[in-house]
């Protein structure tokens, strides 16, 4: 599982918008996901002309979902390898 490979895994298809950036089916926190995949390909540009991203995360119940990177929590911070800064 490479989270930032080009290519979407097969189960972001089914993947929904989350608010608050937890899992909407049982509220675990995107650091307890089973996998991650972020859409780097496709940033958009947000009012202060900073880039986010879409992150997908498959949780340990079953539940996909993404939320974007700029609403993701400062206490969750992903490993990022290649990160952009
Ligand atoms: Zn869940």
């Amino acid at each position: 599982m490479d989270a930032f490979s080009a290519q979407p895994p097969t189960w972001t298809e089914k993947a929904t918008h989350a608010r608050g950036f937890q899992c909407p089916t049982c509220t675990a926190e995107s650091v307890e996901a089973v996998a991650v995949w972020l859409n780097r390909r496709s940033p958009v540009l947000t009012e202060l002309g900073r880039r986010k991203w879409q992150e997908f995360y498959q949780c340990r119940c079953g539940c996909v979902w993404w939320g974007w990177s700029d609403e993701r929590p400062p206490k969750e911070p992903l490993r990022r390898p290649n990160a952009p800064e």
